[in-house]
């Protein structure tokens, strides 16, 4: 069973395209209010336009993390309790390691690890009072395999895992739940980009994916949704592939 999630709120950052765009449709079509952080003004405008009343949509650059305990703050004064936290919103650099600056590093890191971490802190400290909550973290299959020329984004993408679990042990005893849905590659602009810059690593990774095929990013969509919703009320801590086996070691 994972219903129970209407009447429920939910932030999903990088709501506006890809993955994050087919998470805010799961919840829409489940009642759940969702509010979309993005910077990309006209993605957030086509979202509100396309889901309509229960989207809300707020432009917000999560690189600034001076601002997100007001912006949390003042979501939580419009809109009542958070429910659910979807850290989606990531980015990528595919560089050779030796040619990689300190700044691109702490800029990748920046968005992908610590505004996960601030807008959590910030999220959790509303949902204490309540004794409940779900956040779903994204990483990536990065964090498991060795991927050449992507040193700053696989560095996050594992933090995230560890980050999962250290905030499970702490906080579940409290009501609330943290697990990380582990994408392989789907079809997205941010697979599009790889794809692009070096097609015969994409074709080989997807020669040892079992199932064969890319993943579409409604496929990702499911599982967090599972792990927002009530039907994982005993499941914390867990980092779930959505890689078509990817990740079995083909
Ligand atoms: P996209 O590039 O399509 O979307 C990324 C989203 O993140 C955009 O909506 C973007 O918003 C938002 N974003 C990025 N930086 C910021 C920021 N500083 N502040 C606010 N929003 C920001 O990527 P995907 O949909 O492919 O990826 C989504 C997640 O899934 C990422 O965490 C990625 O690492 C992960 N993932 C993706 C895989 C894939 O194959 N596609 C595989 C494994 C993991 P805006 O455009 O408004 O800036």
């Amino acid at each position: 069973m994972t219903q129970n999630t209407a009447s429920k709120t939910a932030i999903v950052t990088g709501g506006a395209s890809g993955i994050g765009l087919a998470i805010v449709e799961k919840f829409i079509q489940q009642n759940i209010k969702t509010i979309v952080i993005g910077r990309d003004e006209q993605k957030l405008k086509d979202v509100k336009d396309k889901f309509g009343e229960l989207c809300i949509t707020e432009s917000y650059d999560l690189s600034n993390l001076e601002g997100i305990p007001a912006l949390v703050e003042r979501l939580a004064q419009e809109h009542g309790r958070l429910d659910i936290l979807v850290n989606n919103a990531g980015i990528n650099q595919k560089k050779p390691f030796v040619e990689v600056t300190d700044e691109e590093f702490q800029r990748i890191n920046t968005t992908n690890v610590t505004a996960v971490f601030a807008l959590s802190r910030e999220v959790v400290k509303t949902m204490l009072p309540h004794g409940d909550g779900s956040i779903v973290n994204i990483s990536s299959m990065a964090s498991q395999y060795g991927i050449p020329k992507v040193i700053s984004y696989t560095a996050s993408k594992s933090a995230i895992e560890g980050m999962t679990r250290a905030m499970a042990t702490e906080l579940s005893p409290m009501g609330i739940r943290i697990n990380c849905v582990a994408p392989g590659f789907i079809r997205t602009a941010m697979s599009a980009t790889a794809m692009k810059s070096d097609p015969e690593r994409m074709n080989r990774a997807l020669s040892r994916t079992p199932m064969g095929d890319f993943g579409s990013p409604a496929d990702v969509a499911e599982a967090v949704y599972f792990f927002a919703s009530d039907g994982a009320r005993y499941v914390t801590g867990t980092v779930l592939p959505v890689d078509g086996g990817n990740s079995i070691g083909f």
